[in-house]
């Protein structure tokens, strides 16, 4: 493995919970409609991603392992307006470089195999498959001990790995996934663009059935979504999803507006489950183009904030009437 890869490897791969999140990211970008991650050993045994996407053509599936190569930007001015959850092309060698990769791809009509040791080639072949990807990481931080030793317990682990998938569910309704640990299935969506029906396979339906939904508009905001009743507190903010134009992100002013609209009903230091989704001109949000950055920042904030607090102040006086 190349130490420049090595080095990238620390930034980008701390985790199973990176890995997975990057792959899955990858197959969403090769507008893939499912996705299906198989864990071992809360993915330090091995990882598995198969998607249905459009696949790397075989000319290109070395290029893909090398560092800065991306088919998703030409110049720089697509840095600018980029669609793809992936643009920077250090994901693939990155974790390539402290494992053990197993791909094959195909764009439908030819296929290709590639095995690759730490980053080094061994074998790469044609192959038959059906388009999309499978791709099978192995040994994770084999050949990076001491990363390895800062690993937590499994259940810290798969903990890390299912809220990336969660998230990633959130965000994609459109996508039927399927997550399994040591062969067993512990989430699945039917990709039918229906929030509810995620909410359900994440959350389970009793809860579920406790959220409702809820939708207000400002000038230049639109947030919907479901909100669970003040009686399904939980102690983490976990269980608060936002979205902006279909975007996982983490915004502090917007879940302190989202715990004023339960007012009292929230016990201090206590969080609602609930999704909220934001739609907006993209030109009011501070664009951050660092991809590993959920945090981002508002102009119009103040009106946002008002906006989400009045939704759902107005949802819980509709309850109680
Ligand atoms: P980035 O996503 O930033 O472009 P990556 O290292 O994650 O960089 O991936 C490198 C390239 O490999 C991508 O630009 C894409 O062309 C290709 N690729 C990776 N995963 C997939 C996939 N699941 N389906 C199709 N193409 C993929
Ligand atoms: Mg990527």
């Amino acid at each position: 493995a190349s130490l420049a890869n090595k080095i990238a490897a620390g930034e980008v791969v701390e985790r199973p919970a990176s890995v997975v999140k990057e792959l899955v990211e990858n197959a969403v970008d090769a507008a893939a409609t499912v996705i299906e991650i198989e864990l071992e050993e809360a993915g330090l045994t091995s990882i598995r991603i198969r998607d249905n996407g459009n696949g790397i053509e075989e000319e290109d599936v070395m290029l893909a392992f090398s560092r800065h190569a991306t088919s998703k930007i030409e110049n720089e001015h697509d840095l600018f307006r980029i669609r793809t959850l992936g643009f920077r092309g250090e994901a693939l060698p990155s974790i390539a470089s402290v494992s053990k990769v197993e791909l094959t791809t195909s764009t439908g009509d030819a296929g290709t195999y590639l095995y690759l040791n730490g980053g080094d080639v061994v074998k790469q072949e044609p192959a038959a498959a059906r388009k999309g990807t499978d791709i099978k990481i192995s040994d994770l931080f084999f050949n990076t001990p001491a990363r390895l030793k800062y690993m937590k317990t499994i259940n810290t682990e798969l903990g890390n790995v299912t809220d990336i998938v969660n998230r990633l569910a959130l965000s994609h309704p459109e996508i039927s996934f399927r997550l399994k640990h040591n062969g067993k299935m512990l989430l699945q969506t039917n990709g039918k663009g229906d929030a509810r029906q995620v909410l359900a396979s994440i959350y389970g339906m009793s809860i579920t059935k406790k959220m409702l939904p809820f939708k207000k508009s400002s000038l230049d905001f639109e947030v919907e979504g479901y909100a669970a009743l003040p009686e399904v507190t939980r102690a983490s903010r976990n269980y608060v999803s936002i979205l902006m134009n279909g975007r996982f992100i983490r915004n502090y002013a917007i879940t302190r507006a989202i715990q004023a609209g339960y007012h009292t009903l929230l016990p201090i230091g206590r969080y609602p489950i609930i999704l909220v989704s934001i739609t907006m001109d993209p030109i009011l949000v501070d664009v951050n183009v660092h991809p590993s950055k959920q945090e981002v920042r508002f102009s119009k904030e103040q009106e946002l904030t008002s906006l989400i607090t009045e939704a759902l102040k107005e949802l819980f006086k509709q309850q109680v009437l």
